[in-house]
């Protein structure tokens, strides 16, 4: 093990996630240190850019500063998924007219201002009359006026410059192309033999397509994100968020495919079903998009974060800010500097717990919501959560506890995956044989990590016998006296 940072092993002082995006802006061991210490919890690659050789050093130097921080840090490894794109153009590019037309076929030849290649078979046949095509992020807009086999005749509602390789939205369909494309495959695999601790699904459609990523993934275990973007999606959000296990509200493709005055209120309603759920949640995009020029941003994206944190999000996300910008690490610390902000605010926490988040009824359930109303009532500095699989700590995080949640695991990877979970502090510990030795390592683990002092109360959560998933039986208080740190030193 390299040299440690015991600075940096405390708790960060807020609740929400910070998720950023590795790119070229990012990816030297250096930055990616600056960015951890400036408060990043998880990193999304985006196998929509970069190759496999580009990826796989990223994701070393991530595993090595989890070394030297004694912190496990998420990694997430993003599929590019469906995504449609028009072929070339003979000069490169070429204008499409306001109210003229333009096609798009099978032919792979060079396009020009009257016709380009559409390289998705699949699109042939489905496409109706009336329907829309939106190129480049919606900035041009085609409707279908006639659909065979072979060509798409449309009509430009909004013209503009079209070139090589642009994104394709068609948001009326439901495009007949399975979630996990070819190259999806190969980027799965990749990233589950990398060990990446979740991988996200761009462009889910159905519950399905999460159940076939679940089956390709096997026994490696990742966890899966569903990219909420398309509005058949929007429409199964119910079945969507049940097979998953966290959700993305991909506020980009989201925006294109419906009207971007639309995605607020879905932002809003994703987030409240999915922490209903008790599955972390992830606002995305945009979310402090001038920082990719400046060193700081707009007040409107100020506020977009903050509302992001006030809702209760588990995670914030940076794309280009930090993957391709020139701020990359001003981006994490303006995050980082917001949300802690907000979480100070003596009106965030029933902001928070307006959303009734009501527990199911499990003897799980009853002790989080247990833990949260202890903390509430009593002065409680840390609930310590043992836990094998993650569950127990998702559903303490679920109910928005006021004070930090200790998560204690001996699983590095379910300590990793808490890196996109509200208000969870992983900590990778040797397992534990009785219950003793559990009230013993709770308080001295808390002293550790400086969620407790001397003299502080603490919440125990575990489940026996140990390591039975789901199994949580157990909430004891606590006291701390101080002494209890020198005793041990080998977890
Ligand atoms: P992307 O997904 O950055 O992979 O497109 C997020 C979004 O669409 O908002
Ligand atoms: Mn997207």
């Amino acid at each position: 093990m390299s040299r440690r940072d015991q600075s940096r092993i405390d708790p960060r002082g807020r609740k929400v996630k910070i998720l950023a995006t590795i790119g070229p802006a990012s990816r030297s061991p250096e930055m990616l240190e600056k960015l951890v210490r400036a408060g990043a919890d998880a990193f999304r690659l985006n196998m929509s850019h970069g190759s496999h050789a580009d990826h796989e050093p990223v994701v070393a130097a991530i595993r090595a500063l989890e070394k030297q921080f004694a912190r496990p840090i998420a990694i997430l490894a993003d599929l590019q998924g469906p995504k449609l794109r028009v072929g070339t153009f003979a000069e490169g590019q070429a204008v499409i007219r306001h109210s003229g037309h333009f096609v798009l076929d099978r032919d792979p030849t060079p396009g020009d201002h009257n016709r380009v290649h559409l390289p998705h078979p699949e699109l042939f046949g489905i496409m109706e009359r009336g329907q829309r095509l939106l190129i480049n992020d919606g900035k041009i807009r085609l409707k279908v006026l006639e659909a065979d086999d072979n060509r798409i005749l449309c009509s430009a509602e909004v013209g503009g410059v079209i070139s090589d390789r642009k994104g394709v939205n068609v948001p009326d369909a439901e495009v007949p192309i399975p979630a996990l494309t070819e190259k999806d495959r190969r980027d799965l695999a990749f990233a589950t033999e990398q060990g990446a601790d979740w991988i996200a699904l761009s462009f889910v459609q159905r519950p399905e397509d999460i159940a076939e990523a679940r089956k390709l993934i096997g026994t490696h275990g990742t966890a899966i994100c569903a990219k909420i973007e398309k509005p058949k999606a929007v429409d199964r959000l119910d079945s969507i968020i049940e097979m998953a296990d966290g959700i993305m509200v991909a506020r980009g493709d989201l925006g294109v495919e419906l009207e971007p005055f639309e995605v607020p209120p879905l932002q809003k309603k994703i987030v409240n079903m999915a922490r209903r759920a008790g599955k972390p949640v992830i606002v995305a995009t945009q979310m402090l998009e001038s920082m990719i020029e400046a060193p700081t941003p707009t007040r409107a994206e100020v506020s977009d974060v903050a509302n992001a944190v006030y809702d209760g999000a588990d995670a914030v996300m940076l794309s280009a800010e930090s993957a391709a910008g020139a701020w990359p690490e001003e981006s994490v610390a303006m995050m980082d500097r917001i949300a802690v902000q907000v979480e100070r605010d003596e009106g965030y926490k029933a902001r928070v717990r307006f959303l009734e988040t009501p527990p199911d009824a499990t003897t799980s359930d009853a002790l989080a919501h247990a833990c949260m109303t202890i903390a509430d009532t009593v002065p409680i500095s840390a609930i310590t959560v043992f836990t094998a699989s993650g569950s127990t700590a998702r559903r303490v995080a679920r109910e928005r506890p006021a004070t930090p949640v200790l998560v204690l695991t001996p699983s590095p990877r379910t300590a990793r995956r808490m890196g996109l979970l509200w208000g969870a502090h992983a900590v990778v510990t040797k397992d534990i044989g009785s219950f003793e030795e559990m009230i013993a390592k709770g308080k001295r683990m808390a002293l550790r990590h400086k969620v407790a002092a001397a003299g502080a109360k603490l919440i125990v959560l575990a489940g026996v016998p140990f390591g039975t998933p789901g199994a949580t039986n157990l909430l004891h208080v606590v006291s701390v006296t101080g002494d209890e740190l020198d005793k041990h030193t080998g977890d």
